[in-house]
């Protein structure tokens, strides 16, 4: 069912009795010709370019849970592209792009909104790294902006340019950067999948990978087991347990990273703002709340939850910014599961095991990813190599000593 305004006004003239549900509920086949495991954002997206730009449709994405269940549904909707290292820089414009275009494409609304990212600076030393960023992005046609701690405080009225421990110098903004409706983006890769003729089946938990010869056959899940020439991971902060299924060993750790939403007030904060002396950032969400991150659980764990250390770590540095924030009500705490690589940059790539495809390492930044991952994971999956942009994304940049490591951070996973 196409979506329109002349959709929309005869559905309210009929009572709102013809919408149809937006995805199917099939039962799982014994065989497709491409299993991808995790219906997640990337998940979803994958299967919807295999079937739309690569006219692949026998296909099912497993879900062990419920679409949007994951991060997809659970992070802080930011995109942005103001990456320096080449890798990066190509594939997140690419992202950047593609969002874009996305509503019109999934005729779907996943609210894309591009009210810019501002990355605050506190020092000069601060400054010129800012700077020689905006700089390599430009150089490679991005959009960025150097901005002084006046043009800041137009930008963002509310915040404390002359905070007593970290007064802010100035940002690094790029105004295409913005957010988007996650779990709509599930919902919109899902359907647009669903039409194209994607089985996603959810309850669906894959508990073994079936390998004959140093090829996958299939796959086992709660389900029954299921026959398959191709299968693609796409399992986010489960990624490491998947690739053991597969005997790999990834230079990948599980951590919590954590989100908070305030009470809804009136518009306060018109773009994506960072802090740049600590681990804390910032939006408005439509309804009113505002939105706030930071830093990773630094251990290890699989638990989807909040605690009191963290929300304290984040809003005092959020006070620090914006003191102003300090009257709100806090109203909601969660956690998502984060696939930390060691160089803090993602895997889209064959694997040892032929037929057996890797989607991961996406750590906290997966999200404004989404569109390019699928897009590039779907052109590997379906010509069985890379495409230029996911060309570096390999598990075997760590042997070659070619890694991705944006921040400079050394290989400490819970750094980068
Ligand atoms: C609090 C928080 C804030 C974040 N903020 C941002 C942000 O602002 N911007 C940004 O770019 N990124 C952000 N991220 C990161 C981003 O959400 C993730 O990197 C991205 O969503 C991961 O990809 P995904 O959507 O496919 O993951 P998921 O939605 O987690 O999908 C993976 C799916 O695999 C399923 N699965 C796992 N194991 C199995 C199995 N054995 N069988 C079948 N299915 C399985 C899971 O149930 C899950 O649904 C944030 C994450 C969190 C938690």
């Amino acid at each position: 069912m196409r979506y329109s305004v002349f959709s929309l006004l005869s559905q309210g003239l009929r009572g709102n009795r013809g919408w149809q549900p937006v995805w199917r509920q099939p039962s799982p086949k014994s065989q497709y010709d491409i299993i991808i495991i995790g219906g997640g954002g990337h998940g979803l997206a994958t299967a919807y370019y295999l079937a739309k730009l690569h006219k692949r449709t026998d296909i099912a994405v497993l879900e062990k849970g419920w679409l949007g269940g994951g991060n997809v549904g659970r992070n802080t909707t930011i995109i942005r592209s103001n990456y320096m290292l080449p890798p990066n820089t190509y594939f997140y414009e690419h992202s950047m792009k593609l969002w874009e275009g996305l509503e019109q494409d999934l005729n779907f609304n996943t609210m894309v909104s591009q009210r810019g990212v501002l990355n605050l600076f506190h020092s000069d030393i601060q400054r010129d790294a800012f700077a020689r960023r905006g700089n390599a992005m430009r150089l490679a046609g991005v959009d960025a902006e150097l901005l002084d701690a006046k043009q800041v405080k137009q930008l963002i009225p509310v915040i404390d340019i002359d905070n007593a421990r970290f007064p802010i110098e100035g940002g690094l903004f790029q105004p295409r950067g913005g957010t988007a409706r996650h779990d709509a983006v599930a919902w919109g890769y899902a359907r647009g999948a669903n039409a194209l003729g994607v089985d996603i089946i959810q309850n669906c938990e894959v508990t073994g990978l079936d390998i004959e010869n140093g090829s996958v056959r299939g796959v086992h899940t709660n389900q029954g087991d299921i026959r398959a020439e191709r299968v693609g991971i796409a399992v986010a902060g489960h990624t490491s347990v998947l690739a053991q299924m597969a005997n790999i060993e990834l230079p990948v750790e599980s951590h919590v990273l954590q989100a908070f939403v305030s009470e809804g007030i009136k518009p306060l904060l018109d773009t994506v703002v960072t802090f740049g002396a600590g681990h804390f950032y910032a939006s408005q969400s439509d309804k009113g709340g505002l939105v706030f991150g930071g830093d990773l659980d630094r251990y290890n764990s699989y638990a989807q939850r909040g605690n009191l250390p963290t929300a304290q770590n984040v809003l005092t540095e959020a006070v620090a910014v914006m003191p102003a924030v300090a009257r709100l009500r806090l109203l909601r705490q969660w956690g998502g599961i984060m696939d930390m690589s060691f160089d803090g940059s993602p895997f889209i790539c064959k694997t040892p095991v032929e037929g057996l495809y890797l989607n991961g390492g996406w750590c906290y930044g997966g999200f404004k990813a989404t569109p390019a991952s699928g897009w590039c994971f779907a052109h590997t999956i379906a010509n069985n190599e890379a495409h230029d942009l996911n060309a570096h994304f390999t598990i075997d940049r760590f042997e070659r000593g070619n890694v991705i490591d944006e921040k400079g951070a050394g290989p400490f996973p819970w750094e980068q």
